[in-house]
This record gives structure tokens, C-alpha cells and sequence, in this order.
């Protein structure tokens, strides 16, 4: 008898938890990832904490991207903005107040080339959503004439080399879900895994140089600064291993904390202005736009060489997106307010 009701409770306790566990899961909603099989595209999703599985016909997404040019010129409006993390709506919100999306999520910056200066990806639960936006747009941005820029920060190479230390809970769960580790999401057989693997570390547009982290004399002093050898030397680290990597100096020259996506020395312990100078000469520019270190607004630093644009949005309260426009530099606001740097 007594065994019965023990074994009756452990059936009540299984059948509770389990309950708990569906209506905890049946808020995620996330998606969709797209595989790219034989002859088809398979689409998976999470519903109300359910996997929506689809059969897509081939053509329903692109499966190869070009690689992009890491040079452009003659661009006369450019927008930039980084570390995002996961807070779309904060994103849609900054980019809609500054006119470079419109109210229905399209793009309206005409001819303008935005930047987004990596980290999309961890800390925010939104992440999936930026991506297909910025994808979206990056399509719409080209047919207009202008462009949009994805460069691939620190936490997009740490998920996809496996680091997944600063994902929001949620995604564990939706990995769970699609029984596939989170990284697979984004591996060589899916659409955006694709698309990542097509994207640059750094570009350049007029005199200015994007990049996530920074360039630092050390890694100038290592490599030869030509944009599109880095570009095409991180695309192909995406599927080295970090053992095979860490092996020789590869993985301190380009994911050490001198390296461009990693380096924070205009911000924390800053470096001379001279050395500033020193390193814009080697590389034949006038002006550095990063992000990765975060400051409460877009920042100008050592006379306007210097722009920081990780305005803190991964806290998910503010943030702003640097113009520029004719040699002259403007923060614009969460609210849309544009405001000159003197
Ligand atoms: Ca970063």
C-alpha cells in the first residue's frame, strides 16, 4: 500500500513538473532558422514553446552570398551604430527616430550607408529577430542605392566558435527545444549561418575605418594592413577550431586583446593622441568608428579621429547612432534629435 501511494505521488510530482516546465517554455517564441537540405529548405521555429517545422521550396531564400567590396568611396551619408545585444525594440526605436528605417520596419536612408559595428549577438532575448531585420534591410539598403554593413564583432566569433557563456536563458531552452546546439543554428547549412559567414570584420568608407574593437599598433605591427587579407583570414577562422587556432600566434594576433575585434585602448587606459596619429597614418585614414566599449551616448574622441558608438544599448533603455555627413560628425538621439560634435 504503502509503495502504491509513493508511486502514486512520484507520478503527481513527474506530471506537475512537467506542467510547469510546458506553461515555463510556452512564452518563447523564436525563429525562424532555415537548413538548407538537398533539394529543400527547412524551416524551424518556436511557437508559443512549440517546434513549428516547414518544408520551404529552394528559392524561398538565397543560399550563397557574395562577398561585399571592403572599400567604398564617394559615400556622402553614413550612419553607424553597434552592440545592439539582443534589444530590438530599442534598435527599431533609434533607427526609426533617425529616419533610417520607416514605420513599417523599411528602409528609408536612401543612398546612406549604415554600419552596424558588430555584436548583434548574447546578453538580449531578441537576437534572432535583429538579424532577419538587418537582413532584410541590408537587401533594401542595396536596391536603393546605399548599403548596410553587419561587421562581425567579438560575441558574433565567440557563439560561433562555441562560446555560448553570455546567451540570454532563453536561447538554451529554444536549443533545447530544436535539439541542436545553439551554435548549429548558425552553422554552414543555414541561411544566416551562410549570410555570417559572408560578412566583414572591417571596412572602410571614405577616410573612415570601421571595426569593431579598434586597430592597435600592435597588430599593425604583425600584419599587413590590407582590408580585404584581414576580411578574408576572420571569415575563414569562423570554422577553425580555437585549438587548432591558439596552436601558433594566429589566435592572439586576431582574437587577442590587441586584436581588432577585441582592443579597447582608445577608451580604457587611452593611448597618446600621437600614437593615435601614428596608427591612422599607417593605415591611410583620418577617423576610427568602433564600439565594444561602452559609453552612455556615441562619443568623440582625440579630436574627432576617434568615434565610439557602443552607446550602451544592450542595457535595453537608450542609445544613439553616430551621422556622418560631409566631413561634419552628429550624434542623433534615441528620440531623433541630432546634435553636431563642435
Ligand atoms: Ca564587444
Amino acid at each position: 500500500m504503502l509503495r502504491l501511494i509513493i508511486a502514486a505521488l512520484a507520478i503527481t510530482s513527474l506530471f506537475i513538473a512537467n506542467a510547469q516546465n510546458n506553461s515555463h517554455n510556452s512564452n518563447i517564441n523564436d525563429g525562424p532558422y532555415i537548413f538548407i537540405e538537398d533539394q529543400q529548405l527547412v524551416q524551424k521555429s518556436v511557437v508559443d514553446g512549440a517546434v513549428v517545422r516547414k518544408e520551404l521550396i529552394a528559392e524561398t531564400y538565397d543560399t550563397t552570398f557574395r562577398v561585399e567590396p571592403s572599400t567604398y568611396i564617394k559615400v556622402e551619408k553614413i550612419a553607424a551604430l553597434s552592440d545592439i545585444h539582443g534589444q530590438y525594440d530599442l534598435a527599431v526605436e533609434i533607427l526609426q527616430n533617425n529616419q533610417i528605417i520607416d514605420e513599417e520596419l523599411n528602409w528609408s536612408f536612401g543612398k546612406g550607408h549604415l554600419v552596424i559595428v558588430g555584436d548583434i549577438f548574447d546578453r538580449g532575448d531578441t537576437v534572432t529577430e535583429v538579424l532577419w531585420l538587418i537582413y532584410k534591410l541590408e537587401k533594401q539598403a542595396q536596391k536603393a542605392g546605399g548599403n548596410l554593413h553587419y561587421l562581425l564583432g567579438n560575441h558574433e566569433y565567440m557563439v560561433l566558435h562555441k562560446d555560448l557563456r553570455y546567451l540570454h536563458e532563453k536561447y538554451p531552452v529554444v536549443s533545447e527545444l530544436l535539439k541542436m546546439s545553439y551554435d548549429d543554428l548558425y552553422g554552414k547549412n543555414t541561411v544566416l549561418g551562410r549570410w555570417l559567414r559572408s560578412k566583414h570584420t572591417i571596412i572602410k568608407i571614405n577616410e573612415h575605418v570601421f571595426v569593431h574593437g579598434g586597430i592597435s599598433n600592435a597588430f599593425l605591427s604583425t600584419v599587413r594592413f590590407d582590408l580585404a587579407s584581414i576580411n578574408k583570414t576572420m571569415r575563414e577562422s569562423i570554422d577553425r577550431s580555437k585549438e587548432e587556432m591558439k596552436a601558433t600566434d594566429f589566435y592572439t594576433t586576431y582574437y587577442g586583446s590587441s586584436g581588432p575585434i577585441w582592443y579597447r585602448g582608445y577608451f580604457y587606459n587611452p593611448i597618446p593622441e600621437q600614437t593615435i596619429d601614428s596608427i591612422l597614418t599607417k593605415i591611410t585614414s583620418d577617423h576610427i568608428v568602433v564600439g565594444h566599449c561602452s559609453n552612455e551616448e556615441v562619443v568623440s574622441r582625440y579630436n574627432h579621429k576617434v568615434f565610439g558608438v557602443d552607446s550602451s544599448i544592450k542595457k535595453g533603455e537608450y542609445g544613439e547612432i553616430l551621422f556622418l555627413l560631409d566631413d561634419r560628425y552628429y550624434r542623433g538621439t534615441k528620440e531623433g534629435d541630432i546634435i553636431e560634435f563642435e
